[in-house]
């Protein structure tokens, strides 16, 4: 909630960079630089399918429809690198994750930042052209998984699309910013939906998924037509409770692999909250399914079954909405496999027969080569180590579980060893395929139950033809997995959480050159260019699921965590750094408690239930610390909570769903907490 206020304490150390910066310019000015003539956001299936001809261009989130995340520029290559600079930065004034890849066409940028924020911008200066801020009017879901972040935006025909974190879809000007049409994609606000994932275009409909498959949520994938955002098809991925009628045909195969008496009430998961994926080629839309609601499938389904459509595959005819195939990755997940993670379509000669597929690196491990046309798979090799499975058996596409896989209860329990762990072999960072080298660069994580908050985390560069790793390079630390970039130049560009931008030799892994950007980044970097400069560009800023406290080694927690975007390009200057944070002030004597032992108790059930998936009250935790609420904030709890009093700063009223008694006991459980806190300290004074 004081996310101006944070933006404003931190004063960068470096000024006057040798490019204006983004923030410090109103849109008033910058209107008028940008008023020369130009198209916005003109991407059309012509210039989608015709991109390697215009290599400046960067249409997609992977740059073309295939989402390799490679360009074949090279001006900046393997005997300049090194000279490699800043070329301009721009604040998007947020303290929460930044996960999306910038899209550039006819010289304007446009990206994402948290909760559905877009900006559009000079891509030769970072100065803005519009910005568009979700933030009034937000509904408020119960429960939300897991930051307030967004993967991006799609760019099309004059409008750019966006996801708002509380599942609403938006097509703007792309000229203007200026909203055209907007649509509630939730079909139930009252469960743990949101809306954390880039909407993509396919044929004449924008599609858009959600999360919520650590709550209640039941997934589903919503697709509206470009012009009008009609709703013209809606796909669910699993079966609803028996007796309900199947909102879709292929609900009914589905629903025979479910138990009738699983906990319907739970939603059963399988939400699509990342990668989904046009196939011009083919006239198929591809998207990865979450896990099951619950984890654990005994609790989930108790006579078992492989739960359609969870862990899944899917090919859907984007005219229809109907199934083309599906292939289950996970038959009867309980280990929190989502498979959503990017994939990356291309063609690749396999046995003599060249093949469209899709290559992708999931959080199951095995590293997989499908057949676009069919769901079949071709190849699938573990990428990371794997316990829970031997292997794939490529005849029927199932995987043959090792014998004690289910049998540790899930529980951390240290005795049982299954890896992936829940953070995956592999996440939502996209990896890059490079055509030259004809390998993957995947940030791979190596760890299970039992090293979850250890292992290693390593950029690894991967030959799917043969099923090995070629090289790898140890990452900074365990929980270091930022996207990748690769590019004709012969190199691999890829940020990290402590702070670095770094560029690798494509065949040998070889560091060839770091910047210190005192940010933590764990987007992937794109490039594009202008006027016959080659620019690299990234979104730097710490977060997303299960990190909305940032670690003690990262940037972030020594150097707070203000958005920005940052460009580099041949013989740029000095980035600039943000200075150390001074040390955390000392707890402030909290009011009295009023509460009583009901109150608390009560506050305690709420605020777990509905503050602490932003609110962990850690030290510099992303959100605000509650312990060091001010008497200011005090006295105003009830408007900020219920009205929404800071609802331009990130915290949406909740007027909807507590009432102001509930807040009372909200209060009284924040004051309880903050008195422990103090207590701790003035006792650790005294000795
Ligand atoms: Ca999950």
């Amino acid at each position: 909630m004081n996310r101006k206020a944070a933006t404003l304490s931190l004063i960068f150390a470096i000024v006057a960079p040798p490019f204006a910066c983004g923030a410090a310019k109103s849109l008033a000015q910058t209107r008028a630089r940008a008023s020369t003539p130009r198209s916005f956001g003109q991407i059309n299936l012509k210039r989608l399918m015709s991109a390697d001809r215009h290599p400046g261009e960067w249409l997609t989130s992977g740059r073309d429809f295939g989402r390799g995340y490679y360009s074949p520029l090279t001006q900046i290559n393997l005997s300049n690198v090194s000279r490699l600079g800043f070329a301009w930065e721009y604040k998007t004034r947020t303290v929460r994750a930044l996960e999306a890849t910038p899209i550039v066409v006819d010289g304007v940028m446009y990206t994402s930042g948290p909760v559905g924020e877009v900006y559009a911008l000079d891509a030769r200066t970072g100065l803005p052209i519009w910005t568009f801020d979700p933030h009034n009017n937000m509904e408020v879901n119960q429960h939300t998984c897991c930051d307030e972040d967004n993967r991006g935006v799609a760019v099309w025909e004059g409008k750019v699309y966006v996801a708002s974190y509380d599942g609403h879809l938006f097509a703007l000007d792309a000229r203007t910013g200026r909203v055209i049409w907007k649509v509630d994609t939730l079909v139930d606000h009252t469960k743990g939906y949101s809306s954390t994932g880039a909407p993509e275009v396919a044929h004449r409909v924008v599609i858009i998924g959600n999360a919520g498959g650590e709550f209640d949520a039941r997934g589903y994938v919503s697709a509206y037509y470009l012009n009008t955002g009609k709703l013209a098809w809606r796909f669910f991925t699993v079966p609803p409770a028996p007796g309900k009628p199947y909102e879709n045909p292929e609900l009914k195969k589905a629903a025979q692999t479910w138990d009738p008496k699983s906990d319907w009430k739970m939603g059963g998961g399988g939400t699509v909250w990342d990668a989904i994926q046009y196939d011009p080629e083919l006239n198929q839309v591809y998207f990865g399914t979450g896990n099951g609601t619950f984890f654990n499938r005994e609790q989930r389904s108790p006579s078992g079954g492989d739960n359609l459509y969870i862990s899944s595959l899917i090919a859907l005819n984007p005219d229809t909405g109907r199934m083309i195939w599906y292939y289950q990755e996970v038959p009867g997940d309980q280990w929190d496999y989502d498979v959503v993670q990017p994939m990356i379509l291309t063609s690749l000669k396999i046995d003599g027969a060249l093949h469209k597929v899709i290559l992708q690196a999931p959080k199951p491990g095995f590293f997989l080569i499908i057949d676009r046309k069919t769901g079949k798979v071709l190849s699938a090799n573990p990428f990371v180590p794997v316990t829970w499975a031997k292997y794939i058996d490529l005849k029927t596409g199932r995987p043959v579980e090792t014998p004690d896989a289910r049998s540790y209860k899930y529980s951390y329990n240290g005795k049982r060893y299954v890896e992936p762990s829940p953070m995956g072999g592999h996440n939502w960072n996209p990896m890059s395929y490079d055509p030259q080298t004809g390998l993957v660069y995947i940030p791979a994580i190596e760890n299970g139950q039992t090293t979850i908050f250890s292992g290693n985390s390593i950029l690894r560069a991967w030959d799917p033809l043969r099923g090995k790793a070629v090289w790898n390079v140890l990452q900074s630390d365990w929980w270091d997995r930022s996207g990748v970039l690769s590019t004709a130049g012969g190199l691999v560009f890829q940020g990290n959480g402590v702070g670095y931008f770094c560029a690798f030799n494509a065949r040998t892994g070889e560091k060839l050159k770091q910047i210190f950007t005192g940010s933590s980044i764990g987007a992937a970097p794109m490039t594009y260019e202008i006027d016959g400069v080659q620019y690299i560009a990234v979104m730097a800023a710490w977060g997303g699921g299960g990190w909305n406290f940032a670690h003690p080694a990262s940037a972030a927690y020594q150097r707070g965590n203000d958005g920005r975007i940052l460009a580099f390009r041949l013989d740029g200057g000095p980035t600039p750094v943000p200075p150390l944070l001074p040390p955390l002030p000392p707890f402030p004597k909290p009011p009295a408690q009023t509460g009583t032992p009901q109150t608390l108790q009560q506050g305690a059930r709420l605020f777990k239930d509905h503050c602490s998936s932003c609110h962990l009250n850690m030290d510099r935790s992303l959100a605000p610390d509650l312990r060091r609420l001010s008497p200011e904030t005090h006295a105003e709890f009830q408007r900020i909570v219920l009205d929404g009093l800071f609802q331009n700063a990130g915290m949406p009223p909740w007027k909807n769903v507590l009432s102001a008694q509930d807040v009372q006991a909200i209060h009284d459980y924040i004051v309880s907490i903050e008195w422990q806190a103090y207590n701790v300290q003035q006792s650790q004074q005294k000795k």
